[in-house]
């Protein structure tokens, strides 16, 4: 059995006090010690942004990698093993800007990862920049006179890239986030989770309160239908007085990526023999 305490490591978070990271982090421990999944079994990769030092604070496995290319890491790191449980942390800059192209084609191959978008709207490490979720008009240091941009809807975006578990969570709902997490590290292929987190320092629309009087859950809704791919759309375009959070859209048993390679059929990459002479010979040379 695993505790929230099995997860605490000796570092001291830096995040300004209030940051929706601490929610975050916070759901993540646990929902991991609710599923039972111990440090040793689940490695956590971030990129580069406020919230990607979130594996610095977190005792298991974790890998920072560079801005924007986490996925690609993590996909690695899932061919590699798969019996590890890969989740990442990343902001909507490192996710959705530098790493767009890479959201797209993990989800396209069904990657099982749990992908967690600490989602602020800004670029809080570099002090306060538009970031690609800040909305059309929004004031930054780099948009003075408000961002002429449409702001990215990753929600959108997932679904119609074949996603098959899409959600969205808020870090001022904690148990709610817990909760989300847990789905997600239950669901078989790609998962998102999308996350408002305030960003109490440089983003002064979105705040917590700003959160508080929109956020709805849609397993509150009579008649949600999780697989229903169109209804998904139009709740992914609620913006204004009433924002949707909780699970969107989910299918189940889709073919991962790995179920669709014989040789990770078999089992975990790093449990097999090399079979031919000539990677164990370019396999020496890095030993
Ligand atoms: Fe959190 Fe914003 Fe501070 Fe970064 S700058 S730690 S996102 S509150």
């Amino acid at each position: 059995m695993s505790e929230i305490k099995d997860f605490k490591s000796r570092i001291k978070p830096t995040w300004c006090p209030g940051c929706g990271n601490f929610g975050i982090w916070n759901a993540l421990k646990a929902a991991l010690a609710n599923q039972n999944i111990e440090p040793h079994q689940v490695l956590i990769i971030s990129g580069i942004g406020c919230g990607s030092k979130l594996p610095d604070y977190t005792r298991d496995n974790g890998f920072m990698t560079l801005h924007g290319r986490p996925l690609p890491i993590a996909t690695g790191a899932h061919l590699a093993n798969h019996d590890l449980r890969i989740v990442l942390t990343h902001g909507d800059g490192d996710g959705y800007s530098m790493g767009g192209n890479h959201f797209i084609h993990t989800i396209r191959r069904n990657i099982d990862v749990v992908d967690i978008y600490q989602n602020n709207k800004v670029y809080g490490l570099t002090k306060g920049q538009y970031s690609p979720t800040s909305d059309k008009g929004y004031i930054s240091k780099t948009t003075l006179a408000g961002s002429i941009e449409e702001s990215v809807n990753p929600i959108a975006i997932a679904l119609s890239a074949g996603a098959t578990f899409v959600s969205r969570g808020f870090s001022g709902e904690m148990k709610h986030l817990t909760w989300l997490i847990e789905q997600a590290l239950q669901h078989k292929g790609y998962s998102l989770v999308d996350v408002f987190q305030p960003c109490v320092s440089f983003n002064k629309v979105n705040t917590y309160q700003w959160y508080q009087q929109r956020v709805y859950k849609l397993e509150d809704e009579s008649n949600y239908d999780l697989q229903d791919l169109s209804e998904a759309f139009k709740r992914s375009k609620e913006w204004g007085d009433r924002i949707p959070i909780g699970i969107f859209y989910q299918v189940k048993g889709k073919l991962t990526y790995k179920d669709q390679v014989p040789v990770l059929r078999r089992d975990a990459l790093v449990k097999q023999k090399l079979r031919t002479k000539v990677p164990e010979k370019i396999k020496n040379e890095f030993i």
